[in-house]
């Protein structure tokens, strides 16, 4: 692995830590499963073999029926951050309003991360031509 592919896996690690604490008790959204959808898990497991040649296995629990989610394991999501991206840059409040409602150190931060992995993936990406 690259020196550009580890530092973007780790970019997509800070972000991901980011927004986890934004994520866990007060989530507003109160399925068991809260806002993993199926087609997301598809569009991860899509994303991880065409970028990054990588094929995830699926959870125990998926196996066993326990849930629609291929990928969610008992404590979560079971594949990093890098290999599902549209998961991990989601958080409602700033897909909704755009920012952390209060939040504007939190909003500021979370829009550097991105950034972040912005420039990653687009070395990463000449870095493969
Ligand atoms: S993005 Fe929103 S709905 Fe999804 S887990 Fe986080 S707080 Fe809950
Ligand atoms: S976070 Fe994991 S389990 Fe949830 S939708 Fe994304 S890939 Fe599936």
């Amino acid at each position: 692995m690259t020196r550009i592919e580890l530092d973007t896996i780790q970019a997509w690690q800070n972000l991901s830590d980011h927004t986890a604490p934004k994520c866990g008790l007060p989530c507003q959204n109160h399925k068991p499963e809260r806002c993993c959808e199926p087609m997301f898990c598809d569009m991860a497991e899509e994303h991880a073999q065409k970028h990054w040649d990588a094929f995830p296995l699926y959870s125990a629990r998926y196996l066993r029926g326990e849930t629609r989610l291929k990928f969610m394991g008992d404590q979560g999501c079971l594949i990093p951050p890098h290999l599902r991206p549209s998961c991990s840059l989601h958080q409602c409040m700033i897909n909704s309003l755009g920012f952390m409602l209060h939040e504007p150190a939190w909003t500021r931060k979370y829009f550097e991360l991105r950034e972040k992995i912005d420039e990653l993936e687009l070395k990463r990406y000449e870095e493969k031509q």
